[in-house]
């Protein structure tokens, strides 16, 4: 046994990273989950496609920059409700009451609309902080290797630091899954998830942050734009978090065809597009006092071939990458859908479905 016990590594600190740490917390306790568990990410802190962003000269002023709103039903509510109840006590979701313009597609009779007055990303640290679990930031896996004789795997990441856990829980978009090195994957499953063709739209966030107390002239939480080819959404950040007394930051979001055709282009070119179709559209919007383009590579799920969806490594909402020990599982919104409800749909399922090695794996004579 290695000197810490049996340890699992959850990869990536997103919503459906931080959701599993939280679902593993309530069905193993918090004691257990703190020392057995680790969760990874390559960026500087949590939050994934649910990341805020601050302004560099004013932590005050901050903005969405994925994800921006969250819609679900009572009934769906309900379903999750160890989780909805535990955000909504603390007043990290709350009903959006911003004005809304234009036509939002996802309106649907019996969705409500929430929105996180802390920004998104407060939403994955405090599942983080509530299982206990030691997240590691900075740490890019890039090869996974299958440890038969000592049933573990032995991690690499692009800093050339390498270390050993018993069970990998993938929560990273399906290509970068795909682009691992390493032996970590049944053959079989790999190719299998291979042939998914599970695919991605790709877009751009540009944030116009602006630190002093400005009147931007804009008085909308959101707005979806119907006829341009750029921008296809607009948020006043502030605003739709319910907080108009804070800081302006004015966030645009563009179309998936813009993204699509300029995902390899130069960053600084494609902000001078947007910058370009932002005075156009707002030629009395005030000089903001910095700014922040961001890629999405992997923005949100548009396509499924699931004609393999009842192979035996589907397990609705989770994906089995290595069947026996030691066992590779991936999760995340590629085996449900771009949302929330999606994300803790995959949480809750891993956790159910492996629940039995979960239990083997944290059981008193595997702890130290
Ligand atoms: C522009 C945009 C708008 C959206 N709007 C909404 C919305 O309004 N409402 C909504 O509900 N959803 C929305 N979504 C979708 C939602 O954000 C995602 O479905 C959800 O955040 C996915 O979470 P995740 O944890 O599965 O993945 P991610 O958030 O992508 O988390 C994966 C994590 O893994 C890390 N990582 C990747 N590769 C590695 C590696 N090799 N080693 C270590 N770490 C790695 C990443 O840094 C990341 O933090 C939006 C997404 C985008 C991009």
């Amino acid at each position: 046994m290695m000197p810490d016990g049996k340890r699992l590594l959850i990869v990536g600190a997103g919503i459906t990273g931080s959701s599993l740490a939280f679902e593993l917390c309530q069905t193993f306790g918090k004691a257990i989950i703190s020392k057995q568990v680790v969760v990874w990410d390559k960026s500087r802190g949590p939050g994934g496609r649910m990341s805020t962003s601050r302004s560099p000269t004013n932590p005050e002023c901050r903005a969405d920059l994925g994800a921006q709103y969250i819609s679900s039903s009572q009934e769906t509510m309900r379903k999750y409700n160890r989780f909805y109840d535990a955000l909504t006590k603390d007043h990290l979701l709350t009903e959006m009451v911003a004005p809304v313009e234009g036509n939002n597609p996802y309106q649907k009779p019996g969705i409500v609309d929430m929105i996180a007055p802390q920004g998104m990303s407060s939403m994955v640290k405090f599942f983080l902080q509530q299982s206990g679990v030691k997240v590691e930031t900075e740490r890019e896996v890039k090869q996974i290797d299958a440890q038969f004789h000592r049933e573990c795997l032995t991690l690499l990441t692009t800093s050339g630091h390498t270390e050993d856990f018993h069970t990998v829980i993938l929560t990273i978009p399906v290509p970068q899954i795909l682009k691992l090195k390493g032996t970590f994957a049944d053959d079989s499953a790999k190719q299998t998830l291979a042939e998914r063709s599970i695919q991605y739209s790709s877009k751009y966030s540009l944030v116009y942050f602006f630190d002093e107390l400005t009147d931007v002239g804009l008085n909308f939480g959101f707005r979806f734009v119907d006829d341009d080819d750029i921008i296809r959404y607009i948020s006043v950040d502030n605003i739709k978090r319910g907080k108009p007394d804070q800081p302006a930051a004015v966030v645009f979001h563009s179309t998936w065809q813009f993204g699509r055709d300029k995902v390899d282009t130069d960053k600084e070119e494609v902000e001078k597009l947007m910058m370009a179709k932002v005075v156009q559209m707002f030629p009395d919007l005030p000089q903001p006092s910095a700014r922040k383009i961001h890629r999405w590579r992997y923005s949100q799920v548009r396509s499924h071939n699931d004609r393999d969806s009842k192979e035996k490594s589907d397990v609705n909402g989770c994906f089995v990458l290595r069947k026996e020990k030691p066992i590779v599982i991936c999760a995340g919104d590629g085996f449900t859908e771009s949302s929330l409800d999606g994300c803790l749909q995959s949480a809750t399922k891993t956790v159910q479905y492996f629940k039995p090695a979960l239990e083997e794996m944290f059981s008193p004579e595997n702890i130290q």
